[in-house]
C-alpha cells in the first residue's frame, strides 16, 4: 500500500509543479538515517508530505515532525499521512517555520523550505538540534543555476536566490561550530554536523 502511495505522491507532484525531493536525494537521506540511527526527525518544509512519508514508513523507530505554511499543501499533507495510517509517527504542524516555536530537539533537521530563508531557519532550529545531531539541506544545486556564471542567468529573481543560496554554502564553509560536506546528487544535498 505504501509503495503504491508513494507512486501516486510523485505523479501528484509531477502534475501540480510541487518540488518534491529527488529519487537519489531522498534514497540517499533513507540510507544516511538508516548509517546514522537517527529517530527524530524535525523537517521544515512539508509540501505534500512526500518526504516525510518515505521516512517515516521506511523505519520502526522514526518519527516525523513537519512543518508547511501553505494550507492547501498541509491538507494535502495531512490526507496522504491518514490514507497510510502514518499519523502516529508524522506530526504536521501548519505554519510559517520563522514564526513557529518548538522546544523539543531532534537528531535531524531536514531544511526544505524556501531556499532564501535556509540561513535564518538553520540559526533559529539549531537550538533544537541534539548534540549529535545533523543538519541537511536541500536544493543548494538550485536545478544547476548555483554552479553558473552569475551573469548568464536571465532572470532577476533566480538572480536574487542563487546569491541567497551562495550565502548559505558560505556561511556553512565558515561556520566554526559545524562540519558541513556538500553532495552533488539530487539538487544538491549539504550534511552539517555538530563539532
Ligand atoms: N520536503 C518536501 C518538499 C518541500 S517543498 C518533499 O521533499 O516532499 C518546499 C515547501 O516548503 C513548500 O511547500 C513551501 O510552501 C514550504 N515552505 C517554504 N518556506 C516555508 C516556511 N518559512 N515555513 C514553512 N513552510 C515553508
Ligand atoms: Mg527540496
Amino acid at each position: 500500500m505504501v509503495d503504491n502511495k508513494i507512486k501516486e505522491l510523485e505523479e501528484y507532484a509531477k502534475i501540480n509543479n510541487i518540488p518534491i525531493m529527488q529519487r537519489d536525494g531522498i534514497e540517499f537521506i533513507l540510507e544516511f538515517i538508516k548509517e546514522k540511527n537517527i529517530q527524530n526527525i524535525l523537517e521544515i518544509g512539508t509540501a505534500i508530505g512526500y518526504s516525510a512519508i518515505r521516512m517515516a514508513s521506511s523505519f520502526d523507530n522514526v518519527k516525523v515532525v513537519s512543518i508547511e505554511r501553505d494550507k492547501e499543501r498541509y491538507l494535502e499533507a495531512l490526507k496522504n499521512i491518514d490514507q497510510l495510517q502514518l499519523a502516529d509517527k508524522i506530526t504536521l504542524i501548519f505554519g510559517d517555520a520563522l514564526d513557529v516555536e518548538i522546544t523539543d530537539k531532534f537528531d535531524l533537521i531536514f531544511i526544505d523550505a524556501a531556499k532564501a530563508q535556509n540561513k535564518k531557519l538553520f540559526l533559529k532550529y539549531e537550538n533544537n538540534l541534539c548534540d549529535n545531531g545533523y543538519i541537511i539541506t536541500d536544493n543548494l544545486d538550485f536545478h544547476g543555476y548555483v554552479s553558473m556564471n552569475i551573469e548568464d542567468i536571465g532572470s532577476k529573481n533566480i538572480k536574487a536566490l542563487v546569491r541567497k543560496i551562495k550565502d548559505y554554502i558560505d556561511f556553512l564553509n565558515n561556520n566554526d561550530k559545524y562540519e558541513t560536506i556538500f553532495y552533488k546528487l539530487g539538487d544538491g544535498v549539504s550534511v552539517s554536523k555538530r563539532k
